[in-house]
């Protein structure tokens, strides 16, 4: 088979000599980000704090005080711990559309079901449900840590996090030992471990007498109650979150990669920020919405498939004296957006999943995916051709690395992404992120330079004068 030259195509980032170090200190902003937030709450709160340090006012806040918003000015907004919006309000009217990059902050994880605690066979453990498409499998036998909060009767807040300091024990799911392994591993490979599998130990010290039922889990609740204040009730009204212990971790021999759980969707998250952050007074409102619940489906009032964008678009446009009947609509219809969601990279360990020239690569810069879905092209976007050559020329005009890339062959599975639920307005729409390895495992893969790749297709798209004009 003759194909197109994918090499003269679609350039390696690595190959333009200059900037290596740039990457490098930008991926090392990306891992601290990382290390900090393990689950969407704790990356819309650092999020959040980071935003106001470089100068964006609370939204609400601004509406409350009577205040306007002027071109130029920068506001955020925090939806139920787990959603964000930022806004830099543009020169145009915001009628004229805006530049909307979304990406979201939640990652597949093992959840803390609202009873979890029982003791079976003298040890501890504790019920979890599994959150997002995850093979169960991976989740055995590795270090564990607790993210999340506890939210108490009087709306007090307790943050709990175990498993991440070098001196503070991890948990743990056991998993059949290799020596009893024969019926298992005959068994497909999706049914290996299965939901129910997933308990995770937490104690095997009896509070008062061994031998005696319960004592195990006492000690694990009375550890809870020293630790935090908190009783066996108080489970109902919290959301942990049961995540890889750890530090994200360069990876390859020449570090050129990143080992670290939650690549999918903090490494667009994070390239989309440093985007955004960059932007003064831009022609277009710039926006940067980050959403929750993507990996169970984007419902929920914090994911894509609300009336979240719609809203918030509501009050900007209060704030920005823009009131007509059909404002809001012609806003959302004209927006421009870039669905930043990693896509699958071409895996030489099992190039069968793969179409190869329709497959991006590591280290070629972020890609566009005309669309995603599954089968017959079931559930995508399809982004249209014209969008495609706005955004082509405006990344090429920016010397940015970019590729195509597809969900892997026809066929075998798929994916999707929260493009179709933006496109519901009408607006233009089309999925632009970063390629990764093992997406879904505990620990994902990334190259560096897609990274710093996508961090400047982001910038430029926020900046461009271009519209649709031009192209219908
Ligand atoms: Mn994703
Ligand atoms: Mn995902």
């Amino acid at each position: 088979m003759i194909q197109c030259d994918w090499e003269a195509a679609y350039p390696l980032v690595w190959d333009r000599k200059d900037g290596h170090q740039e990457i490098m200190n930008f991926s090392e902003g990306y891992k601290a980000f990382l290390n900090q937030c393990k689950t969407e709450r704790e990356a819309a709160a650092h999020i959040a704090a980071m935003a106001k340090a470089a100068g964006y006012a609370d939204m609400d806040g601004v509406r409350a005080a009577g205040g306007t918003l002027r071109p130029g000015d920068r506001v955020l907004a925090l939806r139920h711990n787990k959603a964000l919006a930022l806004f830099v309000c543009g020169e145009a009217p915001l009628t004229d559309g805006m530049h909307l990059i979304c990406a979201h902050l939640d990652s597949p994880r093992l959840d803390i079901r609202p009873n979890p605690l029982y003791e079976a066979d003298g040890l501890a453990l504790m019920k979890t449900h599994y959150y997002g498409g995850l093979k169960k499998y991976q989740w055995a036998a590795l270090p564990l840590a607790m993210h999340g909060v506890i939210v108490m009767k009087d709306g007090a807040r307790v943050a709990v996090s175990i498993g991440e300091a070098e001196d503070d024990p991890v948990l743990y799911v056991s998993d059949l030992p290799k020596h009893l392994s024969a019926q298992q591993s005959k068994q497909p490979m999706g049914e290996g471990i299965n939901g129910e599998d997933l308990n995770i130990l937490v104690g095997s010290i009896p509070l008062e007498k061994s031998g005696e039922q319960g004592q195990v889990r006492k000690n694990v609740l009375r550890l809870l109650h020293e630790r935090y204040g908190v009783t066996e009730k108080d489970f109902t009204s919290a959301e942990l979150e049961i995540v890889p212990a750890g530090k994200a971790r360069d990876a390859g021999l020449d570090a050129s990669m990143i080992a670290a759980y939650g690549h999918d969707d903090r490494i667009c998250v994070y390239a989309a920020l440093q985007a955004m952050l960059l932007v003064r007074r831009p022609r277009y409102t710039c926006c940067l919405l980050l959403v929750d619940k993507e990996e169970v489906g984007s419902q929920g009032a914090s994911g894509m498939k609300s009336r979240l964008m719609e809203n918030l678009t509501a009050g900007l446009l209060e704030l920005m004296g823009e009131q007509s009947p059909t404002a809001l609509r012609r806003s959302l219809e004209h927006a421009l957006m870039l669905s930043a969601d990693v896509t699958l990279a071409y895996d030489p360990n099992h190039p069968e999943g793969f179409e190869p020239a329709n497959t991006a690569r590591l280290g070629r810069g972020p890609a566009l995916t005309k669309y995603a879905g599954h089968l017959g092209k079931k559930d995508c976007n399809d982004a249209s051709a014209e969008y495609l050559a706005l955004l082509r020329d405006v990344f090429d005009d920016a010397g940015v690395c970019w590729q195509t890339g597809e969900f892997g062959k026809i066929d075998f599975g798929g994916g999707g992404t929260i493009a179709p639920f933006a496109a519901a307005y009408g607006m233009q729409v089309v999925d632009c992120g970063i390629p990764l390895l093992s997406m879904h495992a505990p620990y994902e893969l990334a190259s560096k330079a897609d990274i710093y790749e996508a961090y400047r297709a982001y910038a430029a798209f926020y900046t461009t004068t271009r519209n649709m004009e031009n192209y219908l």
